[in-house]
């Protein structure tokens, strides 16, 4: 069963909005490319799980919080009274452990991803408890990249490299586990403790009278010419896309990235930037939205 499914966070649809507004220097282009293979990873690790989610309760992307400190665990399985939680890196490379440091291939220091799910595993075994719940949490740390390799870590710790993942999910697989009211009820509870994530520490700063305006494409990020009669058509990576569908989605970049802004007719029309007239954005306004007030100070919400 899956009872939440994973969907792009509010970070990464950010850094999607801002990438075509705004230079980037390296630093930034390299945390959205993280970012972007991150979540590439986790989608790879819920199609290689989909045949556990017969027997067990999926809960993909979870963010809690608890004493001040908040967590975000990638995708949690229960079955049985006992909770598994998975940490997915989309590693890619050799990488080295040194005198419990972890290097990347271009030798830099990354974080520990170990002491990330020792974090996880502490965290939830104390909310577990104080919530009533007897589950007992078993964690682990899986490496999806099969271009990924580990140098020099000691054996025994919860990791599952790739060329391991086949064996490991049919191992879950042939667990004589099934789902009891109790591992429901946990679930649940772990979706209603769901927060969105609210620190974005990596984003760029923006400002939108700095920001370039246009309709970038979903695909590949680089804006659209102007349309086509009722469609937009991408040179770089041929999708397709109608523009009230184009729009809608432009719309929501605005809102996500200037919460506070007011959505008018002006400003959509100026946020596109792609239209001759403000005809279709109008039209699509209308068509989706409630519109508060009349005339210039009108404004639409959804
Ligand atoms: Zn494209």
């Amino acid at each position: 069963m899956l009872i939440k499914d994973r969907e792009p966070s509010q970070e990464l649809m950010m850094l999607r909005g801002l990438k075509p507004r705004l230079h980037f220097n390296n630093e930034e282009k390299n945390y959205l490319d993280y970012k972007e293979k991150g979540f590439q990873g986790e989608l790879a690790f819920d199609k290689l799980t989909e045949p556990l989610r017969e027997k067990m309760v999926f809960l993909n992307d979870v963010t809690l919080k608890q004493n001040n400190n908040e967590y975000q665990i990638d995708s949690m399985a229960i079955a049985s009274n006992k909770l598994h939680t998975f940490e997915v890196k989309n590693y890619e490379g050799d990488y080295i452990v040194k005198d419990n440091k972890w290097f990347s291939p271009n030798n830099n220091i990354v974080k520990n991803p170990l002491l990330q799910v020792q974090r996880t595993d502490a965290l939830l075994t104390q909310l577990l408890r104080e919530k009533g719940f007897r589950h007992t949490v078993e964690s682990h740390l899986i490496f999806i990249n099969p271009e990924f390799h580990l140098y020099d870590i000691p054996s025994g710790l919860p990791i599952v490299y790739p060329a391991q993942l086949n064996r490991f999910i049919e191992m879950l697989n042939t667990e004589p586990v099934k789902i009891t009211p109790s591992d429901m009820k946990l679930a649940q509870s772990l979706l209603s403790l769901h927060i969105n994530e609210s620190t974005y520490s990596n984003l760029p700063n923006y400002d939108y009278h700095t920001l370039q305006k246009g309709i970038a494409c979903p695909g590949c990020l680089k804006f659209y010419s102007p349309p086509i009669y009722t469609s937009f058509y991408c040179e770089s990576c041929q999708l397709q896309e109608s523009t009230e569908q184009a729009v809608l989605r432009s719309m929501e970049e605005f809102q996500l990235l200037f919460p506070s802004e007011k959505l008018t007719t002006n400003r959509l029309f100026d946020w596109c930037g792609v239209f001759k007239d403000k005809r279709t954005i109008r039209k699509v306004l209308q068509g989706n939205c409630q519109q508060q007030g009349h005339g210039v100070s009108s404004y639409f919400f959804r």
